[in-house]
């Protein structure tokens, strides 16, 4: 049977050269500035009573690989001889998604190709019995490539989780005489000036704007095809189905390789992006039938059930990334946004008031939560949400407002543009470097 090779790296001898991270761009050839492989450091300004050590650590050719699960493109397989989780360039349409679905920060995003790429596990070198470049070129041994023992590797350590996908690396934590601090802390706490970092999230309303136009869009007109449906609700099927083409051309500004879009449908199977995105094109070619061609019922009764899928699905894809809060139902959530609209489609004041309470309650939560631990908490910016889904629709109907629901949907709809944005600006994605962070706050609290 063939032994597993893994990589080793061992915490007491890494020095913080980057020795592995050129050696790693030169056997690829990679574009600068894109690294596969990094090197981050634990207390990397001396708080003096913790230890200073450093990880070096590309793709982890994981056991349980999210990004191979979640890829909607099918870009990424298994080289059975080696282990190693191998990306196929071809196959990409440089979504992004993995790089989401990653906790170790892997598949980089090239710009200038348009695509992800990331570490290869040396399979060209490995199969010829060398080790990767990297660990070849590592001049204190820190960084090996070698057989695992019994299936046995140590996968957890400080600044380092396992996330229970089975990276394949072993980790050697750092012995007790390393582990002490660079110096005893004889000082004032109060004097001490510790400069840190907070790094960048990878989601943010800046960069996904064309997302939020597009589920926003999507829940809008689900609610408008049942109010049409079942309610009679009066449609322009021309601006209906422009509005649906425009949804899906800014989903696809997204996408670095748009003529590859089609590869998104192939991983049905375990992919909510795939999924998502077939639902989508359901919902699109059965209205369209609905209004223009066919007529017949089933073509209604696919769209009904393509459109709530297609908004489950989009709620789905977000769960693969850290949530702003431990609760999975959040106000932001585009079914209950395709609910409220609803209901103002059908006239159902209590329904509305229904849904519009739970979303409040739930953004109230969110914001709660945040101040509490502390988070960046705008209470301006709340304040308006919660008027444009509460306070406003209320004054317009004490009021007595002609043209009721225009008003009301207006305000709804702003309110529902604030929280999605916010939500995005709340999300994000587990590297390196975080679990690092969060693991040094955690200890030098
Ligand atoms: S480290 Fe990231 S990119 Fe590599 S196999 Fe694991 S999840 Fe995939
Ligand atoms: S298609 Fe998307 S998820 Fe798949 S490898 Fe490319 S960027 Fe990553």
């Amino acid at each position: 049977m063939q032994i597993k090779k893994i990589f080793q790296f061992d915490t007491n001898y890494c020095v913080g050269c980057h020795a592995c991270v050129v050696a790693c761009a030169i056997e690829n050839k990679t574009d600068l500035p894109i690294n596969w492989r990094e090197v981050n450091t634990f207390n990397q300004f001396h708080y003096p009573e913790l230890a200073v050590f450093h990880y070096s650590l590309a793709c982890n050719h994981c056991d349980d690989a999210p990004c191979m699960h979640n890829c909607p493109a099918l870009a990424y397989t298994r080289d059975l001889l080696s282990g190693a989780v191998v990306h196929n360039e071809n196959h990409c349409i440089g979504c992004k998604y993995c790089t989401w679905a990653c906790p170790y920060d892997a598949p980089k995003f090239n710009q200038s190709k348009g695509i992800v790429e990331k570490c290869t596990f040396c399979v060209s070198r490995t199969s010829e019995g060398l080790k990767p470049a990297c660990a070849n070129l590592c001049p204190t041994g820190a960084l090996d490539y070698v057989e695992e023992q019994n299936g046995q590797r140590i996968t957890e350590n400080v600044g380092f989780d396992n996330f229970d996908i089975g990276p394949s690396i072993n980790i050697i934590s750092l012995r007790n005489e390393n582990a002490k601090p660079e110096i005893i802390p004889e000082v004032n706490k109060s004097t001490r000036i510790i400069k840190e970092i907070s790094p960048e999230s990878k989601i943010t309303f800046k960069k996904e704007w064309p997302l939020v136009i597009f589920t926003l869009s999507m829940a809008y007109l689900v609610a408008e095809f049942f109010a049409s449906v079942f309610f009679d609700f009066p449609i322009n099927s021309y601006v209906f189905i422009s509005v649906n083409i425009l949804a899906g051309f800014f989903s696809l500004f997204h996408l670095g390789k748009k003529n590859s879009a089609y590869r998104a449908f192939f991983n049905v199977k375990n992919s909510w992006l795939s999924r998502e995105i077939i639902s989508f094109s359901l919902f699109f070619i059965a209205t369209a039938s609905h209004f223009f061609i066919f007529q017949h019922v089933i073509f209604t009764y696919i769209a009904l059930l393509s459109g709530v899928f297609l908004l489950i699905s989009i709620d789905k894809v977000y769960r693969i990334v850290i949530q702003p809060t431990p609760f999975e139902l959040h106000s932001a959530h585009v079914v209950l946004t395709g609910f409220l609209i609803t209901s103002l489609f059908f006239n159902n004041y209590l329904m509305f008031l229904l849904v519009a309470s739970l979303k409040a309650g739930l953004y109230i939560y969110r914001k709660y939560y945040f101040w509490k631990a502390g988070l960046n908490f705008r209470l301006f910016i709340s304040g308006w949400r919660l008027d444009m889904l509460i306070s406003f629709p209320f004054i317009f109907w004490f009021f007595d407002f002609s043209n009721l629901n225009f008003w009301i949907l207006a305000s709804v709809l702003i309110g529902e543009i604030i929280d999605r944005a916010e939500y995005y600006e709340e999300l994000d994605v587990i590297t390196p470097e975080k679990q690092i962070e969060s693991d040094f706050k955690r200890l030098k609290n």
